[in-house]
């Protein structure tokens, strides 16, 4: 083997895992095989430990700046979210139905707040019914049904705007300015969207939403998209007259899924943030303000690894491929279908970590040839009912997969904390 740098999946395994001495990979200190062979395969394993250290970590490098909440589709499990919760986060959600998980995992409703292109009524109605701490507003047509539902409650309901960036955010590292979305009022229309909202006498704006993108790996972009942010925010409050609550900045902060991808630098994050703090402080309608960041990949994909068993090993033409029981039914984002323009592997190990790696295709049992895990992973000899790991495998993994195609059973998810596994949803729920 090679001294140069250790791969990626070196470097991650020694971050937030371990091998014991016959070289078997433990997840909070419980060997994978025995895990695998207790709950079968394919399964999720997640690390408490490893979500409380990636929270921790980011609290502690935003601290006097922000609060940071959980944003629940990265991993809805309610075991999950409820870690998040001890460790002191409010939740982030999506839809009634993410609502729902997070007041389940105990998250108190006003420490909740939705975000998302599309509320239907119904959602409307079940967190506004529920208590809900604050909504985001994406839309015209969704202003009206918020104000809406909070009239069929007779109650008030606190909103921020979510706002698209205009081209004069396009400026240093940033490039997240100008462009045509879904997402929130285009910056242009905020003198609009400010004055549709005060018209309503059910809502109460309060604030601001900004969420320019995911997976940043550089704290400048972040940092510049943030001050971007905190500019936004001023302006809402000068056309309000009232000092801005929430200055909600989203989430996206990224974790490293390829070789030569770098690791967000805490450090940099921390030092940088240090001018945004005087802005905030210096500007009477901002100092009051909860700023808060909401990130979900950052917190949960690196406790997290997807473990299959194999199959088959099939030589083809002198290529090998590895044949397991995962595949893009339940992490489509492994196999490089989510969205993702170049498909490049995630680090994909062996759990018995036996020598001699060579490049092979592992692929999963969907009759596609999409549902492949890795194009060129370096694995060893592997052999029927070996096992193999997808790490960075926290978020974004099974609720963000196709889990009803070719209607396999879905796998099981398990949380281990204290040398303790347990089931937090049981395989074909
Ligand atoms: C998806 C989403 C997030 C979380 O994004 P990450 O990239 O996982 O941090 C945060 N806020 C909103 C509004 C989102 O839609």
């Amino acid at each position: 083997m090679s001294q140069a740098a250790p791969d990626l999946a070196t470097t991650l395994i020694a971050e937030n895992f371990s091998r014991d001495a016959t070289g078997v990979l433990h997840v909070g200190g419980l060997p994978l095989t025995d895990l695998a062979r207790s709950y079968g395969t394919p399964l999720f394993v997640y690390d408490a430990d490893g979500l409380r250290r990636a929270y921790r970590a980011l609290r502690a490098a935003v601290a006097g700046f922000a609060e940071v909440d959980y944003s629940v589709k990265a991993n809805p499990n309610p075991a999950v979210i409820h870690v998040f919760h001890e460790e002191g986060a409010g939740a982030e959600i999506a839809s009634g139905a993410e609502f729902d998980a997070a007041v389940r995992a105990g998250v108190p409703p006003q420490r909740i707040l939705f975000a998302g292109p599309g509320k239907s009524a119904a959602d409307l109605d079940r967190v506004v019914g529920g208590g809900i701490g604050e909504i985001h507003l994406e839309n015209r047509e969704e202003l009206f049904r918020v104000a809406a539902a909070a009239e069929r409650h007779g109650t008030t309901v606190r909103v921020a705007l979510r706002i698209n960036p205009g081209a004069t955010a396009q400026g240093g590292a940033m490039r997240m300015g100008g462009k045509p979305s879904p997402f929130g009022f285009d910056e242009e229309e905020l003198s609009e969207a400010v004055a549709a909202v005060e018209r309503q006498p059910r809502l109460h704006l309060v604030g601001l939403h900004l969420f320019a993108g995911t997976q940043g790996l550089k704290a400048d972009t972040l940092l510049g998209q943030w001050a971007y942010g905190l500019e936004l925010a001023a302006q809402i409050a000068k056309k309000t007259g009232r000092p801005l609550e929430t200055i909600d900045l989203g989430g996206g902060l990224g974790i490293p899924y390829f070789s030569g991808d770098a690791t967000l630098d805490l450090g940099a994050l921390r030092d940088g943030l240090l001018p945004l703090i005087e802005t905030l402080r210096r500007n009477p309608m901002l100092a009051g303000a909860r700023v808060v960041l909401e990130p979900g990949r950052y917190l949960a994909g690196p406790a997290g690894v997807y473990v299959a068993r194999v199959l088959a090993v099939k030589h083809s033409r002198g290529s090998r491929f590895v044949i397991t029981d995962g595949g893009m039914h339940h992490h489509l984002a492994a196999s490089g279908n989510l969205g993702q323009i170049v498909k490049r592997d995630f680090p994909v190990v062996a759990v018995s970590d036996l020598d001699g790696a060579t490049p092979c295709t592992v692929s999963g049992p969907l009759c596609t040839p999409l549902d492949v895990l890795a194009r060129a992973a370096p694995l060893p000899e592997l052999s029927e009912g070996d096992l193999v790991a997808v790490l960075q495998s926290g978020a974004y993994g099974l609720t963000a997969s196709p889990t009803g195609f070719l209607s396999h059973p879905m796998p099981a998810e398990v949380l281990v904390e204290g040398g303790r596994a347990a089931v937090i949803r049981a395989r074909g729920d």
